[in-house]
């Protein structure tokens, strides 16, 4: 008899420090997302591919195809070409792709830009089987978000 009354002591005992646990999460606020449905919001500092930067008065890219960002990668994953049109004081850019598969997001390319035409996105969700897919015109790119 005096078992049963200790087991039973002990197994409410456990009950109530189970329960302390279960309803002490249930109250904290969830560390976790309901992916793909919700999107993480990513520090400030996190490093998502690079892309171009537009002017906020014309819309257009800040880059002016100095190149300096394509010689400035350890990576070789940048490649720009310009022209000066007529009637701009300098050039734009007219091709603009990079190189995702070869990227170590070191920064050098942002750093070394005269323009700010260069940021890193706040991106974390790429998953792809093709390699192709880590070929990104940033060009294109960013006149879709245009839309
Ligand atoms: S972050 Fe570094 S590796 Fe990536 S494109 Fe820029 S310079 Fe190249
Ligand atoms: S360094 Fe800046 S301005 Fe020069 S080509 Fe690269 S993105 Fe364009």
């Amino acid at each position: 008899m005096k078992n049963i009354i200790r087991d039973s002591v002990a197994g409410f005992k456990t009950l109530v420090v189970g329960m302390r646990v279960t309803i002490d999460q249930f109250f904290r606020r969830p560390v976790t997302v309901h992916y793909p449905h919700e999107a993480l919001k990513m520090p400030d500092r996190y490093r998502g591919h690079i892309e171009l930067v537009r002017d906020p008065e014309t819309g257009k890219s800040l880059c002016i195809a100095c190149k300096s960002c394509e010689k400035a990668c350890p990576s070789d994953c940048i490649f720009v070409d310009g022209l000066k049109r007529e009637g701009e004081k300098r050039k734009s850019a007219t091709e603009f792709t990079l190189d995702f598969t070869k990227c170590s997001l070191c920064g050098a390319c942002v750093e070394v830009c005269p323009t700010d035409a260069l940021r890193f996105t706040k991106s974390y969700n790429l998953a792809s089987t093709q390699k192709q897919s880590y070929f990104f015109d940033l060009m294109k790119r960013m006149e879709e978000q245009k839309k």
